[in-house]
């Protein structure tokens, strides 16, 4: 037995299906996790020794790689200073005036320690502020496991084919309207019912969580009309996209500007954070200064704000974004030329540095052509990756993720081990 699999059943032992969050658990793939023991650069090593291309970059923070040298000394640094005060720092400042000045949109930010804590913050929030229940959350989007989010969500919730969660109060999720994603003509339908009920309106602006799928050619910017109109608040959740896409966001790509934005993995630089951060007006709503409260013991640890800076001052250099994209270019030029050549029906789908490998003859635009997906062939697909050497989210309904650190060999070698794959599929 390998040693992955004796750490999983010992771990299964002490922890609810063995892992801390579902899709670790490759139940969708048919196979067990593999434990890992080290990272370095675009790679993953098991226990068992064996060497991994990753494309999870524990699924986006790694955006430089696994233990980048600066952000290892940075945190070293930091650690003979003490690791938690519960007191402020000056490195919550600094982290928190490089997102501002990051990120168009916001004039604050309040840390927090999860992208679902940020979500469910700024819900709170977005409520407190307009004094309206609903929201409206678009179909097969994820933004955490908050009760109010739960309903027809992407990620693990898609993964393992149920609705939502037991245990979500349904008065709870009555005050959540679910419409699909890219169609403005039924969220308008929704407004019309409810115009003055909804607190804000909040989605991914470019999907990760049903895989990756790209807003329609001015769906944003209608969604920014709409929501002004009936006063309702615009909520873009980049806990993914944030940083990624583009230093300021899928929101700096797409040049549209929500009243909130969330925000996590990247800017946590691999250690627990999450953020949310709108306009002043709104921000001061938040206690101590307003009457929402939100509050956290490890809110603006010290040493999640060093990894964060860390990893935003090197973000920050002169052509990371293009270098990104450059990457991904090449990973899909060469995917694409495997598809042609294999002649089978899927769809390669990115953005800069995030992509989905879709097992399906039709374009994905929104959460039902994205469930349409062949869940069978990408098993089959991902466990040949696997046995080639290359580590991907082990869900059809996930984003991959290229770092900096993911040279022309790797890309080359993922594009070999594609093609095996997808003549194993056929
Ligand atoms: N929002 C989005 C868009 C996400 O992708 C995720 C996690 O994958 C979350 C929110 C929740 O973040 P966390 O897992 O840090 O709670």
């Amino acid at each position: 037995m390998s040693k992955s699999k004796e750490l999983f059943s010992e771990a299964k032992k002490y922890i609810p299906g063995g892992v801390n969050s579902p899709a670790r658990a490759f139940k969708a793939v048919e196979n067990d996790p593999l434990f890992i023991e080290q990272g370095k650069g675009a790679f993953i090593y098991d226990v068992d020794g064996k060497k991994y291309i990753d494309y999870v970059g524990s699924w986006g923070p790694m955006i430089l790689g696994h233990n980048h040298p600066a952000v290892v000394e940075a945190l070293q640094q930091q650690l003979m200073k003490g690791s938690s005060f519960g007191a402020p720092t000056k490195l919550e400042t600094i982290l928190a005036e490089m997102v501002v000045e990051g990120v168009s949109s916001v004039d604050k930010v309040r840390m927090v320690n999860s992208g679902t804590e940020a979500t469910m913050s700024a819900l709170r929030l977005a409520r407190g502020y307009t004094g309206r229940t609903k929201i409206i959350k678009m179909e097969g989007c994820y933004h955490g496991h908050g009760d109010s989010l739960l309903v027809e969500a992407g990620s693990g919730i898609t993964t393992l084919g149920i609705a939502g969660s037991a245990g979500v109060p349904a008065k709870m999720a009555e005050e959540t309207i679910v419409v699909p994603y890219n169609d403005i003509s039924a969220l308008e339908e929704v407004f019309k019912e409810y115009s003055q009920d909804v607190a804000a309106v909040i989605l991914e602006p470019v999907t990760g969580n049903m895989g990756v799928v790209a807003p329609k050619n001015g769906y944003l910017e209608s969604l920014r009309e709409i929501t002004k109109k009936y006063g309702t608040l615009l909520i873009f959740d980049e806990v993914m996209t944030g940083f990624r896409l583009a230093y300021g966001g899928a929101q700096e790509l797409y040049q549209v500007e929500p009243d909130l934005t969330t925000f996590g993995k990247i800017i946590g630089g691999g250690l627990p954070v999450g953020a949310y951060g709108g306009k002043r007006e709104i921000m001061n709503y938040i206690a101590p200064e307003g009457p929402v409260y939100q509050a956290g013991t490890l809110s603006g640890n010290p040493l999640a704000m060093t990894a964060g800076i860390s990893t935003l001052k090197l973000l920050k250099e002169e052509g990371v974004y293009n270098t990104l994209e450059e990457k991904g270019k090449l990973l899909e030029a060469g995917i694409q030329e495997n598809i042609r050549k294999v002649d089978i029906p899927v769809v390669f789908s990115r953005i800069g540095s995030m992509f989905t490998l879709f097992f399906n003859g039709s374009d994905v635009t929104d959460y039902q052509s994205a469930k349409g997906s062949n869940t069978k062939a990408f098993s089959i697909y991902f466990n040949k990756m696997l046995e080639e050497g290359i580590y991907l989210p082990p869900s059809q309904f996930e984003a991959n993720f290229i770092s900096l650190t993911h040279s022309k060999d790797e890309i080359e070698a993922t594009v070999e081990a594609n093609y095996k794959a997808l003549l194993e599929v056929k």
